[in-house]
């Protein structure tokens, strides 16, 4: 049975006459109603371009889609005119953008900014629409929201002004919300208070939920399942709680390494060595193998592929199942 949005095996190179740079080698996931997956890697690991592609805001070209599809119902969204992408867009699958507090107009009050996408694409009446908002307003937790609705940005804390742009994503009911780092530039206890709100919402409405987001720890207790990508692809997959026990692959573990702990003094993170490789066309072996731990000679001969070393646990790693199994290097652990 296929998936309400399903990502397959999808490529896009960038580049021109002198050659295309792969930057999504093969991503694959999915989501479907009533669950929240968490898509999680470092800045440059394709997370948030794998988000453009499904919205159809890439640019193309430089972005060249090489293969694989997006798939939303069961129909191919990369192959549809404009006017149907649009439809989908809004109505279908809701995007929070990274850079969302300046997704607010700071000329503009808040309010109607919510209700604008209401008249353009419902067509409802300035007073509907007001109405609209200001009830979307409440279900985002904003407090007051007859007098909010009046305010301009610039009254509203970087906390409110992330509640009115999820507002203006929920508008039209998406049946799919994308929230692509929707914490980043908030403090830690706002942080917290927007993940709550983005789990409550997902959970009132039933739609589906991806946060896409470079932090294991602060997505792990709101997630139902994980795709962590790193260079380009899907290099683990599988139930958070799985993963969070016994990841199968060596840059999961590494995340969660990195994920500050109770037993653990405050600083004393264990950040990641190395940088993520730059991708080139042709390269060959595991584009882990310069960070890992665990790297052996068959990793620089191949790349592994996405497979399955327990019943649903995935991973494209040569020794999945021995990662799985905790057979690692003493010095990857601990810290
Ligand atoms: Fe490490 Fe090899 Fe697995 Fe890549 S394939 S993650 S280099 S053990
Ligand atoms: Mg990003």
């Amino acid at each position: 049975a296929g998936h309400l949005l399903e990502v397959d095996d999808l490529r896009v190179e960038f580049g021109g006459d002198d050659g295309h740079t792969p930057v999504l080698r093969g991503v694959s996931w999915h989501v479907d109603r009533g669950e929240t997956l968490a898509v999680l890697g470092e800045s440059g690991s394709g997370k948030s371009l794998t988000a453009q592609v499904i919205m159809g805001i890439l640019e193309t070209p430089p972005a060249r889609i090489a293969g694989g599809s997006v798939r939303w119902e069961g129909r191919d969204l990369l192959g549809l005119p404009e006017p149907a992408r649009r439809e989908i867009r809004g109505q279908g699958i809701g995007m929070v953008f990274q850079d969302a507090l300046s997704a607010l107009n700071p000329v503009l009050r808040v309010g109607p900014q919510i209700g604008e996408t209401l008249r353009v694409r419902l067509g409802l009446s300035r007073r509907e629409a007001r109405e609209r908002a200001i009830e979307l307003m409440r279900q985002v937790r904003i407090p007051d929201a007859e007098q909010r609705y009046r305010q301009y940005p610039h009254h509203f804390s970087g906390g409110m002004r992330q509640r009115a742009v999820i507002a203006m994503a929920l508008a039209l009911s998406p049946d799919v919300l994308i929230a692509d780092e929707p914490t980043t530039a908030l403090d830690a206890t706002v942080q917290v208070q927007i993940l709550r709100l983005l789990q409550t919402l997902q959970s009132e409405s039933g739609m589906g939920l991806v946060l896409i987001s470079h932090d294991f720890g602060a997505v792990a207790s709101i997630a139902d399942r994980v795709a962590v990508m790193y260079a380009g692809r899907v290099v683990e997959t599988g139930a958070v709680r799985d993963i969070f026990r016994r990841p199968a692959h060596p840059y999961t573990r590494a995340l969660l390494d990195a994920v500050p702990r109770a037993d653990r003094r405050a600083g004393q993170l264990a950040a990641l060595p190395g940088q993520p490789p730059v991708l080139r066309k042709g390269a060959t072996g595991c584009p882990f193998r310069s960070r890992c731990p665990m790297a052996e000679a068959v990793c620089e001969e191949r790349e592994p592929a996405l497979a399955e070393h327990a019943q649903g646990r995935w991973s494209a790693c040569h020794l999945g199942k021995d990662v799985i199994a905790g057979v690692l290097p003493a010095h990857s652990r601990g810290h």
